[in-house]
């Protein structure tokens, strides 16, 4: 829908923009108002090049898109009916708990081990271990590749599936080689469209499922589903959206919590949302709080991290880790939350 600047645009302005329109196969269609006409552009007018010439034009206001510019992610679209299912679960018919380390230590691997069980026996249904790790400062801790065999080894003891970010192309290729069925986008890397790229063309024809985090500075949810999009749009459905605070931090806080934007992205998505509360909020203490605020305003699944001893760990363990008697409570306590909004 074309807002022109004024009231009326004269025959010479509808004439250019009909020429616009005409070029990507639309129409114009004007709808007079009493007081003001607007332009109505007829066929698919999703295409950003025919919306940014309409906008350069002098004498527009704003061009208002009522088709979605994601047309695989729209709630409207087929793939609404899709169902995501990963180890024996199926997304929405019950709360989805990935819970682990942030860091696998490939030097204390047993840590892992006594985690993923841990985590296993308080409810969760994936289990989650960095193994290579996106660090602010250079000289932390980057992850190593050893721990690759160490999260797939917590998978073969648990028979649970599990979870690790990759951030290249070399280790998505490493992932996928190994069997992780689950790979997770970073904060830092969700606007990185050569690498959504690239995680879309080597999950097509698989039944690998991506955990999409929601950017450290994204703003407007439809960057947050475009991204997403860019996944899809490669023939796997598999993407979960995941809301884990952005920048600036509420002041306290290791972010600025978002769980709130779970019914936004439910209105204008068919995919399901799952909440990251640990690096949101940043401190243990706050986890559950997080937790179930998320599931109250919709959830389909959560993120947490957890650590049989928290003070052991690396990365970012020893601040917001659960330990697993409060994992268990919190999903607990989550998973009745989330039968009493089914009603
Ligand atoms: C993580 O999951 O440990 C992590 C680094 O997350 P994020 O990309 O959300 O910061
Ligand atoms: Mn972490």
């Amino acid at each position: 829908m074309i807002l022109p600047k004024t009231p009326r645009l004269t025959a010479d302005q509808v004439t250019e923009l009909n020429a616009i329109v005409g070029e990507f196969g639309c129409k114009l269609q004007p709808i007079v108002g009493a007081v003001r006409t607007i332009y109505a552009i007829v066929g698919d007018e999703r295409d950003e090049l025919m919306i940014n010439r309409i906008e350069g034009l002098p004498y527009i206001e704003r061009v208002d898109r009522i088709q979605s510019p994601h047309k695989l992610m729209d709630r409207r679209s087929d793939l609404a009916s899709h169902r995501i299912k990963l180890g024996g679960f199926t997304l929405g018919e019950q709360l989805l708990v990935i819970a682990g380390q942030c860091t696998i230590d490939p030097k204390n691997p047993n840590f892992f081990y006594e985690t993923a069980a841990a985590v296993k026996e308080a409810g969760a249904n994936v289990i989650r271990g960095g193994v290579w790790k996106p660090r602010t400062n250079p000289y932390t801790f980057q992850g190593d590749a050893k721990s690759l065999d160490i999260l797939m080894e917590g998978a073969r003891r648990t028979g649970l599936p599990v979870d690790a970010e990759v951030m290249d192309e070399a280790q998505l290729r490493l992932a996928l080689d190994a069997g992780v069925p689950m790979l997770q986008v970073g904060a830092r890397n969700a606007l990185n469209y050569s690498l959504l790229r690239a995680i879309g063309a080597a999950v097509a024809g698989r039944d690998t499922v991506v955990l999409l985090k929601r950017g450290l500075h994204m703003g407007p949810l439809n960057e947050f589903i475009s991204a997403a999009e860019y996944i899809v749009s490669f023939g796997n459905p598999n993407v979960l959206l995941c809301p884990r605070g952005t920048s600036p931090a509420l002041d306290g806080y290791r972010n600025h919590p978002d769980e709130s934007i779970t019914p936004l992205l439910k209105e204008k998505t068919w995919a399901p949302v799952v909440v990251d509360p640990s690096h949101s909020v940043g401190k243990a203490a706050y986890v559950p709080a997080c937790a179930l605020a998320a599931v109250a305003y919709g959830a389909d699944g959560l993120c947490i991290e957890a650590h049989v001893q928290p003070a052991k760990g690396i990365g970012d363990d020893p601040k917001q880790a659960l330990t697993p008697d409060v994992l268990k409570t919190t999903i607990t306590q989550a998973r009745q939350l989330w039968a009493m909004r089914r009603g």
